[in-house]
């Protein structure tokens, strides 16, 4: 029920939480070992506490030795090695349990009473051997587990292994710039960093300075590793590269000694590469905070030392990559440490039809396939989304036995990506399928009448991913920005599914919930990012990240913040809504062929308005 750009922003979310995944897999496994070891420590316990103390079987040491005095015993069984006894009353049947706080001392005390002509047996016994032996594991319990901590949190920080001692790649790349495709403008920029490498000296002799460090902005999947790599591969020198994430540790210190290392490394391969993915995660702004900040402040203060230590006769180039160049503090954009920054925008038409045909190389198509045509799908695509896409498509082509990938495996491959796998086993009810087609009618009449929407490419209530149905959009233009009415129809597009369930049905869905979640981020980003509410006023606001701006403007600027996005959708939804009761003849003819023919094509579209 969404548009496809949509489910490209759910691609990369998956992709971040994949990433953080790295991450959550470690603090699993020291929780399910920390948990494990409470667990058996707990059982041991039980274990041993339940064997010797049943309430009202137990008898005090001092009640003990008082019967014992009073010949009220008639026998004690002692374990060797073991404080706990066993003890025969001579009016009572069952025995009973006690504790000696010393049993050389008790047995002393015993043997005087017996001289004393007091009537008792005393028993010593080997101990049994499984008690013995969690006896023991449970006194030697604690140590256990906090060498295990220790092993396990050594093993994280790679401190354990000999040689690993810290999980950078060192690797001599073949990646060229021919592998790259789409980039030409930033090709050229690396070029005389390229020269740089390959003959320092010629740099040196003319005194000029070369950028030491580059900065890539860009969505994951824009290719800038492969960039950064292909530099590498130019110049034949060794690429390191490292993740900011990998950085942040769990001790203090641990962040900063791995940077340290990483630059010992540079320099004794130098000249070479050293590559920063994810550097937000330490290069985020300083903050005077305490615990894990600090930590990053160490790490970061780290790096801008060790880049700022590079001598003139040290051939290392660091390029690190974000997405987040707003988060990064400020101190690393210096002369001297990342003084230049590019920009790795997603692939235009022309680019993504040169990514495609790059990875198009090591596999079969038909021939009347058109890679130009996959790249007009696939506006906002990145070259790791396109990638995906071609291999997506030679495995929908061996699952249909074809000989060769054809346009039929390419296209199902780009809905594959963008709304999801088609699922043509689930069983729906007719009641769902009316609803889903009067949603998806809904979106694909309401964007109809709007200008600045895009033209409706294809509309489908066959399932696909967590969606009902779809209704896809013409994406062929590239555009760099949307203006304000283009936003608030989109609104009204995106609202247009619930408005025809309303308005058809007189009912509504939790079939529309991400349309309206989509909807509201807009409404937001319209008030807040991009200053295009006159009452509220140009003013850029952080409501997610930093809930303190919003605060330092007053609840006055909160409350207005929220009627304005709720009067942008109130607005959407009520156009939605006029839109639809003008033209429910269109609504019932598309609703219905839907459900008979489940798919309407852009042909089959464009007719009912002829
Ligand atoms: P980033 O570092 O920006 O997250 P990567 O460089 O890791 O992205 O890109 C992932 C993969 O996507 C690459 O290995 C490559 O297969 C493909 N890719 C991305 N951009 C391009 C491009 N411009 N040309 C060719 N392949 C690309
Ligand atoms: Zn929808």
């Amino acid at each position: 029920m969404s548009k496809e750009q949509e489910n490209n922003k759910e691609q990369e979310n998956n992709r971040e939480q994949k990433n953080k995944g790295k991450n959550n897999k470690q603090i699993w496994i020291i929780a399910s070992i920390a948990i494990i070891l409470i667990v058996a420590s707990a059982v041991l316990v039980y274990l041993m506490v339940g064997n010797n103390n049943e309430d009202d079987s137990k008898i005090s040491y001092t009640d003990l030795i008082k019967k014992v005095s009073d010949g009220e015993v008639e026998k004690i069984e002692m374990t060797v090695g073991s404080t706990s006894v066993k003890v025969k009353l001579k009016d009572i049947e069952e025995e009973k349990n006690s504790i000696v706080p010393n049993t050389q001392a008790f047995i002393e005390l015993i043997q005087e009473k017996v001289e004393q002509g007091i009537e008792i047996q005393l028993e010593q016994k080997q101990r049994n051997v499984l008690i013995s032996i969690s006896e023991t594991l449970f006194t030697l319990l604690p140590t256990i587990m906090i060498v295990a901590l220790f092993v396990l949190v050594f093993k994280m920080q790679g401190l354990g292994e000999k040689g690993k001692v810290y999980d950078d790649t060192t690797t001599k790349v073949k990646v060229k710039f021919d592998d790259v495709a789409g980039l030409e403008e930033e090709k050229q920029e690396m070029i005389e960093t390229v020269q740089f490498l390959k003959e320092p000296e010629k740099f040196t002799k003319m005194g000029a300075k070369v950028p030491r460090g580059i900065l890539l902005y860009g969505k994951p999947g824009t290719g800038k590793t492969l960039i950064a790599k292909a530099i590498a591969g130019e110049a034949n020198v060794p690429f390191i590269s490292m993740s900011g994430s990998e950085f942040i540790e769990m001790f203090a210190g641990l962040g900063a000694s791995r940077v340290r290392k990483l630059f010992e490394k540079a320099r004794k391969l130098a000249p070479c590469i050293v590559f920063i993915d994810e550097i937000d995660a330490i290069g985020s702004r300083r903050t005077s905070g305490s615990g894990a900040e600090t930590e990053n402040n160490q790490t970061l203060n780290q790096l801008l030392v060790e880049m700022d230590g590079f001598d003139t006769d040290e051939t290392i180039i660091v390029l690190a990559a974000t997405n987040r160049p707003e988060m990064l503090d400020k101190a690393l954009l210096r002369p001297g440490r990342f003084d230049r920054q590019i920009t790795i925008a997603v692939p235009d038409l022309k680019g993504r039809e040169a990514i495609l045909k790059i990875h198009a190389k090591d596999k079969k198509f038909a021939e009347n396939v058109s890679l130009k045509s996959v790249a007009e799908d696939t506006a906002g695509f990145t070259g790791a989304e396109l990638a995906n896409i071609l291999n997506e498509a030679a495995i929908v082509a061996t699952v249909n036995e074809h000989e060769l990938i054809e346009q039929s495996d390419l296209d199902e491959a780009v809905k594959k990506v963008t709304v999801g796998l088609q699922k043509t086993s689930r069983v729906i009810s007719e009641k769902d399928k009316k609803l889903t087609a009067y949603h998806e009618a809904g979106h694909a009449i309401v964007s109809r009448y709007l200008e600045t929407q895009e033209p409706v490419k294809e509309i489908s209530i066959i399932p696909r991913g967590v969606a009902g149905g779809y209704t896809m959009y013409k994406t062929n233009e590239d555009k760099s920005y949307i203006s304000k009415t283009e936003m608030q129809e989109r609104l009204v597009a995106l609202l247009g599914g619930r408005a025809a369930e309303k308005i058809a049905l007189n009912d509504i869905s939790t079939g529309a919930s991400n349309d309206i979640e989509v909807a509201t981020k807009i409404a937001k980003d319209m008030v807040t990012v991009y200053g295009m509410s006159d009452v509220v006023g140009t003013i850029s606001i952080n409501t997610e990240q930093d809930p303190y701006e919003l605060q330092l403007l007053g609840e006055k600027y909160a409350d207005a913040i929220g009627a304005e996005v709720k009067i942008l959708l109130d607005n959407a939804y009520l156009k939605a809504q006029s839109i639809l009761s003008a033209h429910m003849d269109k609504l019932h003819e598309v609703a219905e062929t839907l459900l008979k023919q489940e798919v309407i094509t852009e042909e089959q579209f464009d007719k009912f308005f002829e």
